[in-house]
């Protein structure tokens, strides 16, 4: 990590790539923790938040000037003195922004036995933290009903995409947004009914002619929540999931804050973590073979190489990234 931005991170400057430091492979130390190759990195939007002054809290912890940053991943275990994990098994948790690293405990760690055989990648993406995070909340919040209405934002992404599909199966009316055409047609692709270019089209006027909306999921904050609560049935749910539009800079003020008393709205705020115990075993049963089966779609934008990590952290913030960003640092 360099220095914190003030607008959106700067690759080389926000994040620097350093192949200096080597190390030895068959001789660095364990002490009773274990020797992992990476595989796969995951690039989330909320690795914005970590950028920040370490002295400010907030729910996850601050990157630190001149250390790696961290992130979920995905990987090889190479050696192990921890008898919780062995050579060859593959380990899902929170990794250091490195090719290799030593682990020094195995608490935070999953083993993911795969036999599902999907990529790698997926287990950061649909099958990782961000599903998990459609899957839960979605399952705790929505209460949703055959026949009402969900507006999804950021609705091709890997926490959007996963909602559109949970709401679809629930016989749902889905309207989803996002930034570019080729985003919009991915989200009508996987059963969106109504999809639009928040860029190109009024978000209020879509949900007027289309709403009122029983379930808002928010992605993205801002004016588009403004236009959710404007467009919000009596007693909807809003998910309020991100509100990405001001991680960047600051969105502009909420206007219709009014129609939470008026028209009786829940609002429920989450973080994934929380939710974890009540969900996780069963989302690691059903997900990852729904995947495979087919059922479940979702779209990746995989970059190779531990040096595009900070490109692709300036694309999901600036909605370059065309699925789950993901980087490739290592096959097998
Ligand atoms: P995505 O891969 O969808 O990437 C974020 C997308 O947000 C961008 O691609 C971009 O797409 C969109 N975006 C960026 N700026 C704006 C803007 N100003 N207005 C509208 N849209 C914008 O991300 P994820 O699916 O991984 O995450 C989606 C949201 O879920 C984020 O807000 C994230 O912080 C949140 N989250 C929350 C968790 C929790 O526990 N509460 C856990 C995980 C994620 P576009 O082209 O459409 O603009």
């Amino acid at each position: 990590f360099g220095e914190v931005p003030t607008g959106f991170p700067e690759p080389g400057k926000t994040t620097i790539y350093d192949d200096s430091d080597t190390i030895d492979l068959e001789n660095v130390p364990l002490q009773g923790g274990f020797l992992v190759k990476t595989l796969v990195l995951s690039i989330d939007p909320y690795l914005r938040g970590k950028m920040r002054d370490p002295d400010v809290k907030s729910y996850s912890a601050a990157f630190i000037k001149g250390e790696p940053l961290h992130n979920f991943g995905v990987g090889v275990v190479l050696r192990s003195e921890n008898s919780s994990v062995k050579a060859g098994d593959h380990v899902y948790g929170v990794f250091t922004f490195q090719e290799y690293f030593v682990a020094p405990k195995f608490e935070g760690f999953r083993i993911l036995a795969n036999e599902e055989k999907i990529p790698w990648s997926v287990y950061v993406g649909v099958a990782g933290m961000p599903g998990q995070t459609a899957y839960y909340a979605w399952k705790e919040y929505a209460a949703a009903k055959k026949g009402e209405v969900a507006f999804v934002s950021a609705g091709a992404g890997p926490v959007g995409s996963f909602v559109i599909q949970l709401a679809k199966a629930q016989g749902l009316k889905v309207i989803a947004s996002a930034g570019s055409e080729e985003k919009v047609n991915f989200m009508k692709s996987i059963g969106a009914d109504v999809v639009f270019n928040y860029k190109t089209q009024n978000t209020a006027e879509v949900l007027a002619k289309e709403g009122p909306v029983n379930v808002y999921w928010d992605n993205v904050g801002g004016e588009t929540f403004d236009a959710a609560l404007q467009h919000a049935a009596n007693e909807a749910r809003f998910l309020e999931c991100g509100m990405i539009s001001g991680y960047n800079g600051q969105a502009p003020p909420v206007k219709n804050l009014m129609y939470i008393v008026s028209k009786q709205l829940k609002i429920y705020g989450f973080l994934v973590f929380a939710l974890s115990a009540k969900y996780e075993d069963e989302f690691y049963k059903v997900v990852p073979r729904q995947i495979a089966n087919g059922e479940i779609k979702y779209t990746e934008d995989i970059k190779n190489g531990l040096q595009y990590a900070g490109h692709a952290i300036y694309e999901v913030q600036a909605g370059k990234n065309k699925g789950k960003s993901v980087i490739l640092v290592a096959e097998e």
